[in-house]
């Protein structure tokens, strides 16, 4: 609430002077804030001798007031945290090139964006952001939050403080009675096929050497906080479900991951609003989050060729009280005939499995510590 009004403020009190972007315009109020104090020992002075002046002077002496007001306004707005960024001054701290008019980058780290949207590619890999990208007088602006828990942590040249990982939890989704969505036409049910993908992948892993913990070994219903307990008991590393997908529309095909929303961020199929203010445990790892979320996605994309549906946000129960990185992975649709065909083939889940080992991988390799 407060980050909105400050920005409608900022709007309303410097016209024209938007484009600016409110880094730019936060050191333009440094400026201004020198000059009220300056003012405001002129507008004493003035109210001291104030029966000498003659009626142009007191009228001087209220416009000078009224533009005090206005700069204190201004001064104290200053001080508050800049939402928005001209990307062509990310795209400069970072070294990075403008490639087109809707991208920048470098040869190997290329960002394509959409105006008005939420659509943020990063290398191929659709990763939506919190806010839309907005245009003002011909630039285009990121929200800050954006900017720190998504676009920051996947340049190359970011440090990852985190251990390297060494224990991870696997959750195969559903169970029991609770059989997930089903595959009609051959009759199986997202719970084993779960199962069987964590499976698979516990074995890689451990061959691997990391130390696998499953949270549950058999066919039974565990509730959804107790799944997020057993891994944080277990001290986990790392934790990742395993999901298939389901539509109304049987057309609807593809890869999609889920991170935990980033905090003070909507969820994917959320309206945006700058007045949301989450905090769950987890988003002690938005950043770190969102870059396991692109090693996993890419992954499956490169070695599936499977849609690619994008690093989605959401607060999942299982997400929400983690105390290490986490992400849950919808590997396809049941609901498609062709897709929920090569899911039945063991094959077909060897490469999911793969897939999401090599993630890993990729991932662990980032961490500095
Ligand atoms: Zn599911």
């Amino acid at each position: 609430m407060r980050r909105s009004k400050h920005r409608s403020l900022i709007l309303a009190s410097i016209p024209g002077k938007e484009a600016m972007g409110c880094d730019l315009t936060c050191q333009t109020m440094e400026g201004l804030s020198t000059q009220v104090t300056k003012a405001s020992k002129i507008r004493t002075f003035s109210n001291e001798a104030v029966e000498y002046f003659s009626y142009s002077r007191i009228k001087r002496g209220i416009g000078l007031l009224i533009i005090v007001v206005a700069m204190m306004g201004i001064g104290l707005i200053g001080t508050s945290e800049a939402t928005e960024i001209p990307l062509a001054k990310v795209a400069k701290v970072n070294k990075l090139q403008m490639l087109s008019a809707n991208s920048f980058g470098t040869k190997d780290v290329v960002f394509a964006f959409k105006e008005n949207s939420r659509v943020f590619m990063f290398k191929k890999i659709l990763m939506p952001l919190g806010f839309p990208i907005i245009k003002r007088y011909g630039r285009y602006y990121i929200d800050n939050s954006d900017y720190k828990s998504h676009i920051k942590p996947l340049f190359p040249t970011t440090q990852h403080n985190y251990k390297k990982i060494r224990v991870i939890a696997l959750d195969a989704g559903h169970g029991g009675e609770d059989n997930g969505t089903t595959a009609k036409w051959y009759k199986l049910q997202e719970k084993s096929l779960a199962m069987d993908v964590c499976l698979r992948l516990a074995k890689l892993l451990d061959r691997n050497g990391y130390k696998v913990i499953l949270t549950r070994l058999h066919d039974k219903k565990i509730l959804l906080p107790e799944r997020t307990q057993i891994a944080n008991r277990a001290k986990a590393d790392l934790f990742i479900s395993i999901h298939f997908n389901s539509a109304p529309l049987s057309s609807a095909s593809g890869i999609e991951t889920f991170v935990l929303t980033p905090s003070q961020q909507a969820s994917s199929y959320e309206a945006f609003s700058k007045n949301i203010c989450r905090s769950f445990v987890g988003n002690a790892f938005d950043a770190l989050n969102i870059v396991l979320g692109y090693c996993l996605q890419s992954s499956l994309i490169q070695q599936t060729s499977a849609i690619d549906r994008g690093v989605k946000h959401s607060t999942f129960t299982v997400l929400r009280d983690l105390k290490c990185p986490g992400i849950l992975v919808e590997c396809g649709f049941l609901s498609n005939r062709e897709e929920c065909k090569k899911i039945t083939s063991p094959a077909y889940r060897d490469v999911l499995a793969q897939s999401i080992c090599d993630g890993i991988i990729k991932f662990n390799d980032l961490l500095s510590e």
